[in-house]
């Protein structure tokens, strides 16, 4: 598990809830370059380094990468690919979100400024310097066949750093039994069942996926 470059603590990949800063998109001198690596989204949203990486991120991926802007609204820049049905979206907070056409979908959840999207993804969680967290996890599922999304956070200090909290209401990881063999004491593979937040503005594009 990755460290927040921002407060330093542990970072869950969940889609919607930390970001993905690559080198290749930032100016190296720039104080702003610091953040490369993986952040919670609440953290560069509340950094002032969160509109250079904005900036970076519209400019690198509309610059010979596919990809044009396709709108611009409440702070949001949304970019399509040209060949490929997936868009990204930038807020100039710094936080992201994307969307590709995928086959299996679930419904989605109409909620304040936007919707929430079903995520049904394998998660693979690797924790050398937590052994205790790793078992609590494979415990629960082995016992109970899942675990609580929000129960893992409150374990690893996090749950103060969540961008879309209502996301995570219900999330759960769960047993997946062909996963199961690869588990070992510092790590486990399963299941990750959750929703993530899209913005008004980029939802009429999820819709044309
Ligand atoms: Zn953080």
């Amino acid at each position: 598990m990755n460290s927040c470059t921002i407060c330093r603590l542990p970072v869950l990949e969940l889609d919607g809830q930390f970001e993905n800063l690559e080198a290749y998109y930032a100016e190296p001198d720039h104080p702003a370059a610091a953040l490369v690596g993986e952040c919670h989204s609440s953290c560069i949203a509340n950094s002032s380094h969160g509109r250079t990486w904005f900036e970076w991120r519209v400019r690198g991926y509309s610059t010979n990468r596919g990809y044009r802007i396709a709108a611009e609204e409440e702070g949001w820049t949304v970019l399509v690919h040209s060949r490929h049905p997936e868009f990204l979206a930038f807020h100039v907070e710094g936080i992201s979100v994307g969307g590709e056409r995928r086959s299996k979908r679930g419904s989605d959840k109409v909620t304040v400024g936007g919707i929430l999207v079903w995520v049904d993804e394998e998660f693979n969680l690797a924790c050398d310097d937590d052994v205790d967290l790793i078992e609590e996890i494979q415990s629960h599922l082995q016992n109970e066949g899942s675990y609580s999304i929000l129960a893992v956070l409150r374990l690893l200090g996090t749950i103060d750093c969540l961008r879309w909290p209502e996301a995570l209401n219900g999330g759960m990881f769960v047993l997946d039994r062909k996963l199961r063999r690869e588990w070992t004491s510092t790590t486990v593979a399963m299941r990750a069942r959750y929703t993530r937040f899209l913005p008004s503005t980029v939802v009429p594009f999820w819709k044309n996926l």
